[in-house]
Protein backbone atom coordinates (compact mmCIF):
# COMPACT_ATOMS: atom_id res chain seq x y z
CA UNK A 1 0.00 0.00 0.00
CA UNK A 2 1.42 3.61 -1.37
CA UNK A 3 0.83 6.27 1.59
CA UNK A 4 1.17 10.59 0.89
CA UNK A 5 2.15 12.26 4.32
CA UNK A 6 1.63 16.08 3.87
CA UNK A 7 3.63 16.94 7.36
CA UNK A 8 5.98 20.78 6.86
CA UNK A 9 7.20 20.09 10.51
CA UNK A 10 10.40 17.90 9.18
CA UNK A 11 11.10 15.82 12.79
CA UNK A 12 7.28 14.67 12.46
CA UNK A 13 7.30 13.68 8.85
CA UNK A 14 10.24 11.81 9.60
CA UNK A 15 8.59 9.68 12.34
CA UNK A 16 5.52 9.20 10.24
CA UNK A 17 7.31 8.08 7.28
CA UNK A 18 9.47 5.23 9.71
CA UNK A 19 6.14 4.31 11.88
CA UNK A 20 4.29 4.17 8.09
CA UNK A 21 6.92 2.25 6.66
CA UNK A 22 7.48 -0.39 9.43
CA UNK A 23 3.86 -1.07 9.00
CA UNK A 24 4.94 -2.29 5.46
CA UNK A 25 3.80 1.19 3.53
CA UNK A 26 5.28 2.80 1.15
CA UNK A 27 5.68 5.89 1.41
CA UNK A 28 6.16 9.94 -0.47
CA UNK A 29 6.48 13.01 1.72
CA UNK A 30 5.36 16.22 1.13
CA UNK A 31 6.72 19.48 3.37
CA UNK A 32 3.45 21.92 2.21
CA UNK A 33 0.64 22.56 0.69
CA UNK A 34 1.55 22.66 -3.16
CA UNK A 35 4.02 19.54 -3.30
CA UNK A 36 0.87 17.45 -1.37
CA UNK A 37 -2.02 19.00 -3.63
CA UNK A 38 0.69 17.96 -6.67
CA UNK A 39 1.12 14.59 -5.38
CA UNK A 40 -2.06 13.46 -4.49
CA UNK A 41 -2.86 14.75 -7.99
CA UNK A 42 -0.50 12.76 -9.80
CA UNK A 43 -0.16 9.86 -8.47
CA UNK A 44 -2.53 6.92 -6.75
CA UNK A 45 -2.59 6.72 -3.21
CA UNK A 46 -4.15 4.66 -1.16
CA UNK A 47 -4.30 6.37 2.05
CA UNK A 48 -2.73 10.28 2.56
CA UNK A 49 -2.42 11.62 5.94
CA UNK A 50 -2.71 15.40 5.63
CA UNK A 51 -1.71 18.30 8.44
CA UNK A 52 -4.13 21.18 8.45
CA UNK A 53 -1.29 23.95 9.13
CA UNK A 54 0.58 23.59 5.20
CA UNK A 55 3.15 26.52 3.90
CA UNK A 56 1.47 27.71 0.56
CA UNK A 57 -1.75 25.82 0.32
CA UNK A 58 -3.54 24.95 3.69
CA UNK A 59 -4.25 21.36 4.49
CA UNK A 60 -8.28 21.93 3.81
CA UNK A 61 -7.75 23.64 0.93
CA UNK A 62 -5.68 20.72 -0.53
CA UNK A 63 -7.90 17.94 0.82
CA UNK A 64 -11.08 19.75 -1.39
CA UNK A 65 -9.40 19.81 -4.22
CA UNK A 66 -8.15 16.63 -4.26
CA UNK A 67 -11.97 15.92 -3.78
CA UNK A 68 -13.12 18.34 -6.75
CA UNK A 69 -10.86 16.24 -8.90
CA UNK A 70 -12.24 13.65 -7.80
CA UNK A 71 -9.36 11.92 -5.84
CA UNK A 72 -11.28 9.37 -3.91
CA UNK A 73 -8.50 7.91 -1.58
CA UNK A 74 -9.22 7.88 2.06
CA UNK A 75 -7.09 11.08 4.28
CA UNK A 76 -6.37 11.39 7.41
CA UNK A 77 -6.12 14.69 8.60
CA UNK A 78 -3.75 15.90 11.51
CA UNK A 79 -3.81 18.91 13.64
CA UNK A 80 -3.35 20.71 16.57
CA UNK A 81 -6.85 22.28 16.48
CA UNK A 82 -8.92 20.33 18.54
CA UNK A 83 -12.43 22.01 18.16
CA UNK A 84 -15.63 20.77 17.06
CA UNK A 85 -16.16 23.33 14.29
CA UNK A 86 -12.46 22.10 12.87
CA UNK A 87 -13.46 18.67 12.71
CA UNK A 88 -16.96 18.82 11.18
CA UNK A 89 -14.99 21.15 8.56
CA UNK A 90 -12.63 18.63 7.66
CA UNK A 91 -15.23 15.92 7.21
CA UNK A 92 -17.02 17.93 5.57
CA UNK A 93 -14.81 18.86 2.54
CA UNK A 94 -14.03 14.81 2.28
CA UNK A 95 -11.17 13.78 5.26
CA UNK A 96 -12.15 10.61 6.61
CA UNK A 97 -11.03 10.67 9.63
CA UNK A 98 -9.25 12.55 12.24
CA UNK A 99 -6.13 13.02 15.14
CA UNK A 100 -5.52 15.49 17.08
CA UNK A 101 -1.58 16.53 18.36
CA UNK A 102 0.17 14.91 19.62
CA UNK A 103 -0.57 11.74 19.30
CA UNK A 104 0.85 8.50 19.60
CA UNK A 105 2.45 6.89 16.10
CA UNK A 106 0.65 3.52 16.79
CA UNK A 107 -2.98 5.19 16.64
CA UNK A 108 -1.96 6.70 13.12
CA UNK A 109 -0.92 3.44 12.05
CA UNK A 110 -3.59 1.71 13.61
CA UNK A 111 -6.07 4.24 11.96
CA UNK A 112 -4.46 3.98 8.09
CA UNK A 113 -4.36 0.81 8.57
CA UNK A 114 -8.33 0.82 9.35
CA UNK A 115 -9.31 3.09 6.63
CA UNK A 116 -7.42 1.61 4.32
CA UNK A 117 -9.16 -1.26 5.24
CA UNK A 118 -12.57 0.06 4.97
CA UNK A 119 -11.73 1.64 1.75
CA UNK A 120 -11.36 -1.51 -0.13
CA UNK A 121 -14.83 -2.72 1.51
CA UNK A 122 -13.18 -5.08 4.54
CA UNK A 123 -14.71 -5.13 7.91
CA UNK A 124 -12.19 -6.93 9.56
CA UNK A 125 -8.16 -7.04 10.03
CA UNK A 126 -7.49 -10.26 8.85
CA UNK A 127 -8.66 -11.57 5.32
CA UNK A 128 -8.94 -15.17 4.44
CA UNK A 129 -8.90 -16.37 1.27
CA UNK A 130 -8.56 -20.03 0.87
CA UNK A 131 -5.85 -21.68 2.99
CA UNK A 132 -4.10 -17.82 2.46
CA UNK A 133 -4.65 -15.60 5.93
CA UNK A 134 -3.17 -12.33 6.10
CA UNK A 135 -3.21 -9.64 8.99
CA UNK A 136 -2.95 -6.30 7.51
CA UNK A 137 -2.22 -4.89 11.28
CA UNK A 138 0.73 -7.53 12.03
CA UNK A 139 1.43 -7.52 8.25
CA UNK A 140 1.68 -11.15 8.55
CA UNK A 141 0.78 -14.13 6.48
CA UNK A 142 -0.31 -17.96 7.54
CA UNK A 143 -0.65 -20.70 5.31
CA UNK A 144 -2.35 -23.47 6.23
CA UNK A 145 -2.54 -22.20 9.80
CA UNK A 146 1.56 -22.05 9.89
CA UNK A 147 3.44 -18.45 9.61
CA UNK A 148 4.85 -18.06 6.02
CA UNK A 149 8.08 -16.16 5.14
CA UNK A 150 7.79 -13.13 3.17
CA UNK A 151 10.01 -10.43 2.38
CA UNK A 152 8.58 -7.20 2.59
CA UNK A 153 7.99 -6.70 -1.45
CA UNK A 154 6.20 -10.04 -1.28
CA UNK A 155 3.81 -9.27 1.50
CA UNK A 156 2.67 -5.38 -0.15
CA UNK A 157 1.95 -8.12 -3.58
CA UNK A 158 -0.02 -10.52 -1.88
CA UNK A 159 -1.96 -7.77 0.27
CA UNK A 160 -2.83 -5.51 -2.62
CA UNK A 161 -4.25 -8.63 -4.52
CA UNK A 162 -5.75 -9.59 -1.73
CA UNK A 163 -7.33 -6.50 -0.90
CA UNK A 164 -9.18 -6.47 -4.33
CA UNK A 165 -9.56 -10.52 -4.79
CA UNK A 166 -11.92 -10.15 -7.51
CA UNK A 167 -9.75 -7.76 -9.84
CA UNK A 168 -7.79 -7.72 -12.44
CA UNK A 169 -4.73 -5.83 -11.09
CA UNK A 170 -2.31 -5.04 -13.86
CA UNK A 171 1.74 -4.41 -13.19
CA UNK A 172 0.99 -0.91 -13.85
CA UNK A 173 -1.10 -0.49 -10.74
CA UNK A 174 0.88 -2.97 -8.23
CA UNK A 175 3.74 -1.19 -9.43
CA UNK A 176 2.05 2.16 -8.31
CA UNK A 177 1.06 0.71 -5.08
CA UNK A 178 3.77 -0.92 -3.79
CA UNK A 179 6.72 1.56 -4.57
CA UNK A 180 6.93 5.28 -3.43
CA UNK A 181 7.44 7.86 -6.01
CA UNK A 182 11.54 8.21 -5.53
CA UNK A 183 11.89 4.55 -5.71
CA UNK A 184 13.82 3.12 -8.64
CA UNK A 185 10.75 1.45 -10.28
CA UNK A 186 10.89 -1.90 -13.01
CA UNK A 187 7.70 -3.19 -13.66
CA UNK A 188 9.89 -6.73 -14.58
CA UNK A 189 10.27 -6.97 -10.63
CA UNK A 190 6.55 -7.44 -10.22
CA UNK A 191 6.78 -10.72 -12.08
CA UNK A 192 9.58 -11.96 -10.16
CA UNK A 193 7.87 -11.18 -7.23
CA UNK A 194 4.80 -13.08 -8.33
CA UNK A 195 7.01 -15.79 -9.40
CA UNK A 196 8.29 -15.85 -5.51
CA UNK A 197 4.86 -15.84 -4.20
CA UNK A 198 3.68 -18.88 -6.46
CA UNK A 199 6.66 -21.09 -4.80
CA UNK A 200 5.67 -19.98 -1.58
CA UNK A 201 2.25 -20.35 -1.72
CA UNK A 202 2.17 -23.02 -4.22
CA UNK A 203 5.18 -25.03 -4.06
CA UNK A 204 3.89 -28.10 -6.10
CA UNK A 205 2.09 -26.11 -8.34
CA UNK A 206 -1.63 -27.58 -7.07
CA UNK A 207 -3.89 -24.91 -6.23
CA UNK A 208 -2.71 -21.72 -8.27
CA UNK A 209 -3.31 -18.99 -5.85
CA UNK A 210 -2.30 -16.57 -8.07
CA UNK A 211 -3.72 -16.25 -11.62
CA UNK A 212 -1.88 -14.61 -14.94
CA UNK A 213 -4.42 -13.44 -17.91
CA UNK A 214 -2.42 -12.76 -20.61
CA UNK A 215 -1.15 -8.80 -21.23
CA UNK A 216 -3.83 -8.05 -18.74
CA UNK A 217 -2.59 -8.54 -14.80
CA UNK A 218 -2.79 -10.66 -12.11
CA UNK A 219 -5.79 -11.55 -10.08
CA UNK A 220 -6.50 -14.21 -6.89
CA UNK A 221 -7.81 -17.58 -7.86
CA UNK A 222 -12.10 -16.83 -8.35
CA UNK A 223 -12.28 -20.16 -6.29
CA UNK A 224 -10.50 -19.49 -3.49
CA1 LIG B 1 2.04 22.25 10.32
Amino acid sequence: MRALIVEDEPHLQEQLAVALGRAGYSVDRASDGKEGLYFGTEYNYDIAIVDLGLPQIDGMDVIRRWRESNRIFPVMVLTARSSWQDKVAGLEIGADDYVVKPFQMEEVVARANALVRRAAGITQSSIRLGPIELDTNKKQVRLHEEPLDLTSYEYRVLEYLMMHPEELISKAVLTEHIYAQDFERDSNTIEVFIGRLRKKLDPDNQWKPIETVRGMGYRMNPSL
